[in-house]
Parts: C-alpha cells; sequence; structure tokens
C-alpha cells in the first residue's frame, strides 16, 4: 500500500469512475461483496450475494447461502481461496455439455424455454411444486420432449418433496410422459428414502440436496441411494477435493452450480472439465439467472455447451454490483466467524 498523500483524492475519482471498492475482511485483505438481483424467483430466493477475492492465481468467489453456518461455510471458503491461490487442475476437455433448466411453468413456457437455451440437448424439468397437479406435470414433460425431439434427454428434480410411495407413484407417470426420464433428483429427502425408492422404480436416482457436506457422498454410495451424485465446488471444499471424492464414490457426477457469478461458475467448470469421465449434462448454465454478473462475458452456453474458461471481473461491473452498506457489514461479520472455524 502507498501512503501517498495524493491517494486518498485518487481513490476517490476512481470510485466515481466505476471502480470496484474494496473491504478489509478477516478472510483477506482486500475482499469484494457483492448483491445481485436474480432475474426470476429461486428457491425462495430473490436476490444474490457473496464476495469475491483476488490472489495470486486468479479470482475466487465465496458466496453461501445465509442458511449455511460458519462450520459449513469455512468449506466454501476453501473452495474460494483454491480459486484464488492455486488454481485448478488442468482439463481434459475444452467445453461442458449443460442442461436447460424448466421452471414449475406452463407447458408453452417450458417448450419455449428448452428451444430458447442455446442448443440444450438435456432438459432438467422442475416438479414436485406446490400447488400443482401431477397433470400439470405430465404437461410440462411433453412439452419439454417435444421441444427436444426423440434424442433429447429428460430429467426432473423434486427438492426433496416426496415421500417414498409418492414418488415411486409419480416417476412411473411422469417417466411415460417424459419418453423416458435419465434420472429424478432427489425425489425424497433422506438417503434412506431414496435408497427405498430407487428399490422400487426403474428410473435412476440422483442425489443432491443430500450431498452438502464432504461425508455426504460416501454415505449415499454405500447406502445404494443413487446411481448418480450432484456435486458442487463450494459447499465440497473445492475442485481438488471433489475429484478425490469422486475417485473415492465410483458413481457418475453431475457438476451443478451453486447459482454462483461467472467468477464461482468457472470452479465447476474447471471440476467438469477435469473429471476424466462426464456422462451427463451439467447443471452449470445458470449465470442467466442473475440479471446481473461482474464479468463483461458470462459463462452462458452455445451449441449446448460452456467453453472452458475463466472470466474475470470486469472493473465496472463488479463497481456496479457493490453491496450496501448494511449487507456488506454483514460479510464483515460473517467472515470473521468463518475465519474463526478451525
Ligand atoms: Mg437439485
Amino acid at each position: 500500500m502507498s501512503d501517498d498523500p495524493a491517494r486518498p483524492a485518487a481513490q476517490e475519482a476512481a470510485s466515481a469512475a466505476g471502480r470496484p471498492r474494496p473491504v478489509a475482511t478477516a478472510l483477506a485483505a482486500r475482499t469484494y461483496v457483492w448483491d445481485v438481483p436474480l432475474r426470476t424467483r429461486f428457491r425462495g430466493l430473490v436476490r444474490r450475494d457473496g464476495v469475491l477475492v483476488r490472489g495470486d492465481a486468479g479470482w475466487g468467489e465465496l458466496s453461501p447461502f445465509w442458511d449455511y453456518g460458519p462450520a459449513e461455510s469455512a468449506a466454501w471458503w476453501r473452495a474460494a481461496r483454491e480459486a484464488a491461490d492455486e488454481g485448478w487442475p488442468a482439463a481434459v476437455r475444452d467445453a461442458v455439455p449443460v442442461n436447460v433448466t424448466v421452471p414449475a411453468v406452463d407447458p408453452v413456457t417450458a417448450h419455449r424455454i428448452v428451444t430458447g437455451s442455446g442448443g440444450c440437448t438435456t432438459a432438467k424439468v422442475k416438479v414436485a411444486e406446490r400447488g400443482q397437479t401431477l397433470a400439470e406435470e405430465v404437461a410440462r414433460l411433453e412439452a419439454v420432449r417435444d421441444a427436444l425431439g426423440p434424442g433429447g434427454r429428460v430429467r426432473v428434480d423434486a427438492n426433496a418433496a416426496w415421500d417414498v410411495d409418492e414418488a415411486v407413484r409419480r416417476l412411473g407417470v411422469l417417466d411415460r410422459a417424459a419418453g423416458g426420464l435419465e434420472y429424478a433428483e432427489q425425489p425424497v429427502p433422506t438417503v434412506a428414502d431414496l435408497a427405498a425408492v430407487r428399490r422400487r422404480t426403474s428410473v435412476p436416482i440422483a442425489a443432491d440436496e443430500s450431498v452438502r457436506r464432504a461425508e455426504d457422498p460416501l454415505a449415499v454410495a454405500r447406502a445404494g441411494a443413487a446411481d448418480v451424485l450432484v456435486l458442487k465446488v463450494q459447499p465440497l471444499g473445492g475442485v481438488r477435493a471433489c475429484l478425490r471424492l469422486v475417485e473415492q464414490v465410483g458413481l457418475p457426477v453431475v457438476v451443478s452450480s451453486a447459482l454462483e457469478t461467472s467468477v464461482g461458475l468457472a470452479a465447476g467448470l474447471a471440476l467438469a472439465a477435469a473429471l476424466p469421465e462426464l456422462p451427463y449434462a451439467c447443471g452449470l448454465a445458470t449465470a442467466q439467472l442473475l440479471a446481473q454478473d461482474v464479468v463483461a462475458a458470462p459463462l452462458l452456453p452455445v451449441d449446448g455447451a460452456i467453453a472452458v474458461r475463466r472470466p474475470e471481473p470486469d472493473d465496472g461491473l463488479l463497481a456496479a454490483a457493490a453491496a450496501g452498506p448494511m449487507l456488506e457489514g454483514r460479510w464483515v461479520r460473517r467472515a470473521a466467524e468463518i475465519a474463526a472455524v478451525r
């Protein structure tokens, strides 16, 4: 840091020109707190926020949801530090196929979302939405199959909403409506319930919410609870930690985002790019869910895949996404709690 007396004035001028303003937190000397609106409500959220840090290897993102406590958030911080201080292992592919996500919308909208998805040939369709009927889900799946054509793949995500009997019954109906489901993501809440559903249906089962911490994938595999694991880089502590898990677990994985900016998405992309096998489209096409990003060219799909690259924040966009003082204060306190975890 310079102690040039002219610096404060220079800083002020830079800030007026849209330069990002770092704050010091217990985690890093220069932390950028961001806060952006979502285009549509997503799992009860209307905004997304987090911090970015810059290290010798590049930028890292720390953005645990607010229901994650300090101990869980420490894994998210390890992922951010890996990105900033070490970078990621070498890629073995230069593009990662991704799925389009279809929310609990009407069939006409579902059809339009798939055809406007940037060439995605796999669709993940939200089901088990509160207040909707099975008939509405059937209509949505038929529309998605029509939009994809016979070669496309359709998966559903119930976000743990059903019980075992309901899941078995509904999956049979939805499998027929979709012309064959690739898999069903987290139809029921617990690992034991996933295993029970898996024994009673021919639809492959993916575990998502059941994989929240690093010890979870092994528990899922041991219980015979899933055919596929959904992995997210931040909660599992980084790209290398995920690669080690994949080796131990021996199940195919789908890399998914935690609704990050393109800085955080780049870590998911790096994991998907480094995996020895990638049999399924990944859930990384989420940049468009944010109304603003911090990079000039967000990680968006072209021809159904995201090119493997690592975009850097743009000064003006990072400044435009800067959080207000209240949220900044909340992150300063949260960073201290995370830093205190040993
Ligand atoms: Mg899911």
